[in-house]
Formats: C-alpha cells, sequence, structure tokens
C-alpha cells in the first residue's frame, strides 16, 4: 500500500518554553495546488533549536515541533507542482515560504524576502487559507513544494540534514564572496570555530580551492582540523601563530555562536580589502573598535543561512566534492538527548534524528 499522510501526523512537541519535547499529534494542513507531502526520513538538530524552544527569542509559540533541517521522501503532491515526482527524496531546511513577487524574491534572493516564512517560526499562507507550519521533528510534513530542494542522487540521506541549515549558512557566504562560483583558488580563508558550522566550513572552502586556516583557541583541534584537510591552524590564544599570518587573509568567516568575541583581535590577520563574515551569533561582542577596521579598508559583514539557487548549487558541489557533516545519530523518540548535547555544546558536530515515530 502507498505510504499516505495520516489523519494525525505524530511529532515531538514542547509545549512549553524550556520543556522536553513529548509526543504530540496534530492534523495535517488541507493540500493547497503546489503542496508536497514528505514521509521524514532524518532531521537535523540546530542550535536554534533549542532556543525555540527555550522562547530565548521572545517569538516562539506552541506547541512546537522544532526541526528545519529535514529530508525525507515524497509521497504525494498537489495538482500544481512541478518538478517534483513521488519517489524523490528531498530536503527542506529554515525556509518554508517566501512570496515569489517582490524585488527580491525576483532577484533571487528569496531568503531576504520581507514576506519569507520559517519553516516553524510562522504561518504559511496559500489558497487554503493560513496555517501553522511545523517541523522536521514531524514523521510527516505537508509544505510548499517550491522549498522542498532534490537531493543529488547517491548523496546519504542521513547527512543531508545539516546542509539545508548549517551548510547553507557556511556555503553560501563563500559562494558570493567567490562571484557566485565555486571557485575560491588564489584566496586565503580563516575559519573561526570548529564546531557545528565551521567543520563544513572548513570543507567547503578546501574544496572551492582555498588556502584554508582554522582559527581556533588552543591546540585541541590541531589534528582534527589537519585531518580535514586545512593548510594551516592557527591557535588564536597564540601571538606567535597570530603573527605568522598576519595581513594575509582574503576573507574570516565566524562560526562560534554563543560566548563573547572580540572582532578587532582578528582584524590583524586580515590584508586590505578584507572581509570579516559573521555567521554565527556571538552573545556578546567585546572591545569593538571600529578604527583599525576603517585603516586596512576592511568590510564586516553576516548572513543569515541562503538563497533557493545557492541551496541548489550548493548541494550540487557538496555531493559532487563529497563534503559531509560529521554526525552523531539519535532517533525522533530520543531527540531530547540530541537536544540536551546540543544545549551543552558536547555534540560532535552536528546531530540527527532518524524518523522512528512510523
Ligand atoms: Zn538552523
Ligand atoms: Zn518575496
Amino acid at each position: 500500500m502507498a505510504d499516505q499522510i495520516p489523519d494525525q501526523i505524530p511529532s515531538m512537541a514542547a509545549l512549553e518554553p524550556k520543556s522536553k519535547v513529548q509526543d504530540y499529534n496534530y492534523p495535517p494542513k488541507p493540500l493547497a495546488k503546489l503542496d508536497a507531502d514528505i514521509r521524514v526520513t532524518y532531521t537535523g538538530v540546530c542550535a536554534t533549536d533549542h532556543h525555540m524552544i527555550d522562547n530565548d527569542w521572545g517569538f516562539s509559540r506552541y506547541p512546537l515541533v522544532p526541526g528545519h533541517e529535514v529530508v525525507g521522501r515524497v509521497i504525494g503532491i498537489g495538482p500544481d507542482v512541478k518538478g517534483l515526482e513521488v519517489g524523490d527524496i528531498v530536503g527542506l531546511g529554515a525556509l518554508a515560504q517566501a512570496c515569489g513577487e517582490c524585488e527580491y524574491c525576483i532577484e533571487g534572493i528569496d531568503n531576504l524576502c520581507l514576506k519569507r516564512k520559517f519553516t516553524y517560526f510562522e504561518n504559511t499562507i496559500d489558497e487554503t487559507g493560513e496555517h501553522v507550519h511545523h517541523g522536521g521533528f514531524s514523521a510527516y510534513l505537508r509544505t510548499d513544494s517550491r522549498y522542498l530542494f532534490k537531493i543529488p542522487e547517491g548523496y546519504e540521506e542521513k547527512y543531508v540534514g545539516p546542509l539545508m541549515c548549517g551548510g547553507l549558512t557556511v556555503a553560501a557566504p563563500l559562494y558570493e564572496f567567490a562571484g557566485q562560483s565555486w571557485d575560491l583558488k588564489g584566496k586565503r580563508v580563516g575559519i573561526v570555530g570548529i564546531g557545528g558550522l565551521g567543520h563544513m566550513a572548513i570543507q567547503f572552502a578546501e574544496k572551492m580551492g582555498a588556502e584554508t586556516y582554522a582559527v581556533s583557541r588552543g591546540t585541541s583541534k590541531r589534528k582534527f582540523c589537519k585531518a580535514l584537510g586545512v593548510s594551516g591552524f592557527i591557535d588564536s590564544s597564540s601571538s606567535a601563530d597570530m603573527s605568522a599570518i598576519a595581513g594575509k587573509l582574503h576573507y574570516l568567516l565566524f562560526c562560534v555562536s554563543g560566548g563573547s568575541i572580540d572582532i578587532n583581535h582578528y582584524v590583524g590577520l586580515m590584508r586590505p580589502y578584507g572581509v570579516l563574515h559573521f555567521v554565527g551569533v556571538p552573545d556578546k561582542v567585546e572591545n569593538f573598535n571600529l578604527m583599525p577596521l576603517i585603516f586596512s579598508r576592511l568590510t564586516l559583514s553576516s548572513s543569515p543561512i541562503g538563497a533557493s539557487n545557492q541551496m541548489r548549487a550548493m548541494l550540487e558541489f557538496a555531493a559532487k566534492n563529497d563534503i559531509k557533516p560529521i554526525i552523531e545519530e539519535f532517533t525522533h523518540t530520543t531527540a531530547n538527548e540530541a537536544l540536551q548535547k546540543v544545549r551543552d555544546g558536547s555534540i560532535r558536530f552536528r546531530a540527527v534524528l532518524k524518523n522512528d515515530l512510523i
């Protein structure tokens, strides 16, 4: 019998702020013309998930079904869906919808659309009305097919989730820095923070041909980074390491979330016209002073996720170059264990849940 979306979708949801996720069933929204139904196979756990469960940013709503690093199989499609068929393996990231009509969407920066809808923060809108959209801690999802991305053949499903948010987040700014290409030959790129985002950023920068440097406090991650293929490892607490690379980097990608950061500590590493780019969100920025940035003609920039066209390009590039996140596997029903390890920072390096709800 063909798989079908059930009348009640089993999921794991937080029912109130700071609670554990628990069994929760909800009915699917009515099928819109452009919707597709998927059976979730895996979903990644992003730091955003625990911040949202805890209502750290003040806009969570409950019951909250987290998960925006989803991979699944298409089991049904609405009448107007194009380019997807039942049986396709697809990914869903942090963006569930954008308007498709505004200046930004037409320019191909739909991730910045003012009407964008994040996967489990907001309501999606279609001809059947406005509906709460849940995340990948569900067994099934019914969602706008235009934000489902086909996964290149042969790329293992369990690795897809972390690419859908974390992978895109680090790849998109590198791709933009390379002039919307994957060619960073001749460029020296530093990656600050070797965790869930940073270990993927190193792989992307390396495969793009950049001379890649890992920047980390202490030397505990030196061996690991060398194994990932970096050209150099910079212990940011060593003045000898820092001065050895002074004035050399074209680009420095900050992948650290939480904690406090002293941006000026890194300014000396940059070449003139260098770019310091933030994808991680520190809790606090300390000792910030514009003067050294001005005197070296540096740019400070930041970005959230990436656009749909960058998602397609990223998935293809990752599959072709065998870029894979390092994952720890859990299941939907053991999601609380995964969330705990993401919370306390002991996860190496991305948690992935296998759907065992059905
Ligand atoms: Zn995320
Ligand atoms: Zn738009």
